[in-house]
């Protein structure tokens, strides 16, 4: 029988690489209280959940898991278990816990995280429930625990929120108005991963193109580009996620300027119709679009570019599913990552009426994936017999003889290496290419 440790915790994470991010303050709390991360919840004397809900999917299977873990409370009555983040965050859904999940003591939103040590003390000591959601986002708090990474990667959030309004996203509702941190505060925490070996970070907003607007005095995200591009021993930056609509030509000119930004740019498109960029509120239509992209090609000829779509979103039509996969041939993205539309409650695009079949969704989805996994293909043909900049992350997941690693436009190769090499950036000839992954040989330790 698995043995419970009195300072063992356990954190359940879904959603995006910003809950990923929390999920790690909360358990730099947590180590600095002197709990220890365990294995297993069946090991631990505290439970955490830290919630996503873009998708109402999602917000299901955390229920279940939630409903779940009161068997850890019958077994040890002493066992905290709490939930946090964005679903929590939603009208209604603390006093949904309160009232249907009585085995679990702590709730608590995305803006007070930070108090999870208060909370889990009082809790302790009182042994009451704690349910406290804040409403608005306050301060942004930097005395969050000093992070101790493994590994050669990091992400770095820059700022908070989304002033956006997607008519589909839940995001603004839950995660509250753009909050951009201090530069000064970014780049002492990439300098002290940098001290612990990480040599690639990625710095990480719901829009990061608007950083710097709501500091005084305002600043560019080029500009804090170009700050975390002085590093010292940092090898490589990357920044997800960008909004089309503030992409502007500084950035552009920024990246051209700070050669440890990577030539990569995750630019979530979404539909390829205007009607539909329309219905959706993103802020451009196609004809922006496409011209962002050749603008970025000419900066950056050599960039790699992803998306994110949406498929059936409420109204789209056979035409103008057509101008998303006309879209898709004009820009020839790397990747694509797809989503079907699904009804976020609490959101406009939830109310409208012409929602689309499942059936529909499913077909267009099957074309669209066809198509962008040719795209991919093709778009790796060139690689073959060039040389490319490689970090080396580690041995293959697939192949644990062979070592992996990604180049700047973020591709994945498996090629044959030392492990003394990992961390570091190697010269490696691509041989062979596949839709997702190159494989090659190590030319040399450094281009
Ligand atoms: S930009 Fe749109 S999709 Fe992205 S987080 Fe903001 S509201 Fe949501």
């Amino acid at each position: 029988m698995t043995k419970r440790l009195k300072n063992g915790y356990f954190i359940y994470t879904f959603g995006c690489q910003m809950n990923e991010r929390d999920s790690e303050s909360l358990a730099g709390f947590l180590t600095q209280m002197g709990y220890e991360k365990v294995l297993q919840p069946e090991e631990a004397a505290v439970i955490l959940i830290n919630t996503c809900c873009v998708r109402e999917s999602a917000e299901q299977k955390i229920l279940g898991r939630l409903g779940e873990l009161n068997k850890h409370k019958k077994a040890d009555p002493e066992v905290i278990i709490g939930i946090g983040g964005c679903m929590v965050q939603q009208p209604g859904m603390s006093d949904k816990i309160r009232t249907s999940y009585r085995h679990v003591d702590l709730v608590f939103g995305t803006h007070n995280l930070h108090q999870l040590p208060i909370m889990i003390e009082r809790c302790r000591q009182s042994q009451e429930r704690i349910i406290d959601v804040w409403d608005s986002e306050g301060e942004i708090i930097e005395e969050l625990p000093e992070r101790s990474v493994e590994g050669i990667k990091a992400h770095v959030t820059i700022m908070y929120g989304c002033d956006n309004y997607c008519s589909y996203c839940i995001v603004p509702y839950v995660r509250g108005r753009e909050r951009s941190r201090q530069p000064k505060d970014i780049v002492a925490e990439v300098e002290s991963l940098v001290k612990q070996g990480v040599r690639e970070v990625t710095l990480l907003g719901q829009n990061v193109n608007s950083y710097g607007k709501d500091l005084q005095p305002p600043i560019s995200f080029g500009t804090l580009l170009q700050e975390v591009n002085k590093i010292d021993k940092l090898e490589r930056i990357r920044f997800t996620t960008s909004h089309p609509k503030d992409f502007d030509p500084t950035l552009i000119e920024a990246m051209t300027k700070a050669p440890k930004v990577c030539e990569q740019i995750h630019l979530p498109v979404q539909a390829g119709s205007n009607a539909v960029l329309e219905a959706m509120n993103r802020g451009y239509n196609r004809a922006y679009y496409l011209d962002l992209i050749s603008k970025i090609r000419q900066a950056l000829p050599n960039v790699a570019l992803t998306t994110d779509l949406i498929i059936g979103f409420p109204g789209e039509t056979e035409e103008d599913f057509a101008d998303t996969l006309d879209l898709l041939e004009k820009v020839r993205f790397d990747n694509a990552f797809t989503f079907l539309y699904s009804r976020r409650s609490g959101t406009p695009a939830a109310e409208m009426e012409n929602q689309i079949s499942d059936e529909t969704k499913r077909e267009r989805f099957q074309k669209l994936l066809k198509l962008q996994n040719k795209i991919s293909l093709e778009q790796n043909e060139p690689l073959v017999g060039q040389v490319l900049e490689v970090l080396v992350e580690g041995p293959s997941k697939t192949n644990p003889d062979k070592l992996t690693g990604r180049t700047r436009g973020n591709k994945i190769v498996v090629f044959d290496g030392q492990e003394d090499s990992i961390g570091q950036i190697v010269s490696v000839k691509i041989e062979e290419v596949r839709t997702w992954t190159l494989l090659g040989n190590l030319e040399d330790t450094r281009p």
